[in-house]
């Protein structure tokens, strides 16, 4: 009765212990190539590989998948480390393709020898027009039948650096008429002359991915390789290869594949995130528009709302795309409920209550999070001269806006109820000032009659004389479309929206928010949460907006 519950992945490792597999040998890895950061797609796999291992009691590897120099490096690696570590999984091994290079040559030199692997000299273009078409069969390779003793020859030689890049290459002599094409002699290692950031100029040839991938899992003993979609027909290779080098009294490792995690008004491949960067259409990795792990985390998403997209989300047998108003959700749901409330205001217009004492200073105690009782409370000073924000006063307005008008009653969040009276303006028409008077009698928690009464509106506010000024920044969609790499005929980078970034260079927060630190997360009163950003410094605060208090973008 268990089997509603369970995705179709972890059905499968299901009827595998039903079948008598020996749970002890449960074995997984999450293979990430150190070419880029993790995004929010990892995070399905990451969610996906740890969780079964949590699950089932059983060790995951962390498996860097670096077999091809050109384009990894060791900043990749130490960020895909902290990213998963900061998502809060603990890997069993931290393991390298790189560290089976000797092995998995070892198992090219025993293919070479039993006529299974041979090496070829020709163009790519020239192994390209003979594989075929699915439907017609392949041309052998002038090259194929080379003697066993002239493959070790040029291998070694391969090895050894003999050749330039691009020249001699290692292929699986398999069938060049399969139908799946992906058998048709492909590629075991081709030279790259390019240092590696973990053998250095130890190697200049190196392993295909699906030589190498297959390889690993095996090395490592891995139960259940689990993979996205596009290597459903790599599976027929994956199984080839490992028939020719395993030993039965050993696990043998089995594919299994998922449909990758694509998100709404984004891209998600890594070249295209490198793209951005390059571009510097984002400011790095991390900006925080980017649907990187490092971009989410200084967006101010936390660990347990990409876990919990995660879930929603979901794992299945075919691609789709999910709404990226589901992350925002995920995250709202989560601050909602841990985030410190406090004040600030993003576009001040100055506020005098013309009946409050000059030059006195009231400390008013304000809730932390009304959503967690034991949150606490912290101060807000509150003097004669406020800033609100500009939209929450108009002279004159109708019945359906609660906010201040003159004549009109309002309270002032945690403090007191006010009545506008009037307002000063420059020249150009401008409200430069708005007065109100206060009921001295209505402040909050003060278990007054007047502090009883109900006004149809709040409104947050900061003391002028007390408030700390900061940069703030808010974010929109990254891309203007809702699928920008699905277009034939643009590229993706035509959707890019040129306003994705608002800077507000001064706004005022209540003075509480000197001490916040980058893990701390706020709720900016009526107007969302926000997270200070790595880019403040001790005179000058910044912060981001992680996302608004509901759901704006259909509207
Ligand atoms: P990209 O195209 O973004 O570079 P990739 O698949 O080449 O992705 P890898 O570093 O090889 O990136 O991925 C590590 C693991 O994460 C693989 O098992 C891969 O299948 C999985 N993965 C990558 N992208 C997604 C995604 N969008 N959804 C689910 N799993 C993914
Ligand atoms: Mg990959
Ligand atoms: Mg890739």
């Amino acid at each position: 009765e268990e089997s509603a519950s369970l995705n179709f992945i972890e059905q499968i490792i299901a009827d595998d212990l039903a079948a008598g597999f020996d749970p002890k040998k449960l074995r997984f890895r999450f293979p990430p190539e150190p070419n880029g950061y993790l995004h929010i797609g990892h995070a399905a796999s990451i969610c996906l590989n740890f969780g079964l291992g949590e699950k089932h009691n059983a060790p995951v590897n962390l498996r860097f998948d670096d077999t091809n120099p050109s384009k990894e490096e060791q900043e990749y690696v130490d960020a895909i480390k902290y990213d998963v570590q900061w998502l809060g999984f603990q890997w069993a091994q931290e393991c390298y393709s790189s560290d089976y290079f000797q092995q998995m040559y070892d198992w090219a030199i025993q293919l070479i020898k039993e006529g299974k692997a041979y090496v070829d000299q020709q163009s790519a273009e020239a192994m390209a027009e003979q594989k075929g078409t699915p439907t017609t069969p392949g041309v052998a390779s002038p090259y194929r039948d080379r003697s066993v003793e002239e493959n070790l020859d040029l291998f070694e030689r391969m090895k050894a650096g003999e050749f330039e890049q691009g020249t001699y290459v290692l292929r699986a002599k398999i069938d060049m008429a399969s139908p799946n094409m992906l058998m048709r002699d492909p590629l075991l290692y081709r030279i790259v002359r390019k240092a590696h950031h973990r053998t250095g100029t130890d190697w200049c040839i190196y392993p295909m991915y699906d030589w190498a991938h297959g390889e690993s899992d095996y090395i490592e003993q891995v139960s259940h390789s689990l993979c996205t979609l596009e290597f459903k027909m790599h599976r027929e290779l994956y199984d080839w290869f490992l028939d020719q080098i395993y030993d039965p009294a050993l696990l043998r490792p089995k594919q299994r594949e998922f449909a990758r995690r694509n998100l709404s008004y984004t891209v998600m491949s890594k070249r295209k995130l490198l793209e951005l960067v390059q571009t510097k259409t984002v400011s790095g990795w991390d900006d925080p528009r980017m649907p990187t792990i490092s971009g989410l985390r200084r967006r101010g998403y936390t660990p347990e709302s990409i876990r919990h997209f995660s879930e929603l989300s979901g794992i299945s047998k075919r691609d789709s795309v999910t709404d990226v108003s589901l992350l925002e959700y995920c995250i709202r749901e989560d601050l909602n409920k841990t985030a410190t409330r406090v004040m600030a205001v993003l576009d001040p217009v100055k506020l005098v209550i013309t009946n409050y004492p000059e030059g006195k200073t009231e400390m008013l105690t304000a809730e932390n999070n009304p959503e967690d009782p034991n949150s606490g409370t912290h101060e807000v000073p509150f003097s004669r001269e406020l800033y609100i924000e500009r939209e929450d006063f108009k002279e004159e307005a109708g019945s359906k806006f609660f906010r201040l008008t003159l004549g009109n009653e309002v309270r002032l969040k945690s403090a007191y109820i006010i009545k506008g009276d009037s307002v000063v303006k420059d020249q150009d028409g401008n409200i430069t000032e708005i007065h109100c008077t206060a009921d001295l009698d209505s402040r909050s928690g003060s278990g007054t009659e007047a502090s009883m009464r109900k006004v149809k509106g709040t409104l947050h506010w900061v003391s002028i004389q007390h408030a700390i000024t900061a940069e703030v920044r808010e974010y929109d969609r990254l891309f203007l479309d809702e699928a920008p790499d699905s277009h034939e005929d643009k590229n993706f980078m035509e959707f890019v929206n040129p306003e994705s970034l608002k800077v507000i260079k001064e706004a005022y927060l209540e003075p509480f928010l000197k001490e916040a630190t980058l893990d701390d997360k706020y709720q900016f009163q009526r107007l969302g949460y926000f997270t200070l950003d790595k880019d403040s410094t001790a005179d000058q605060l910044v912060f981001n907006k992680t996302v608004g208090l509901r759901d704006s973008w259909a509207k």
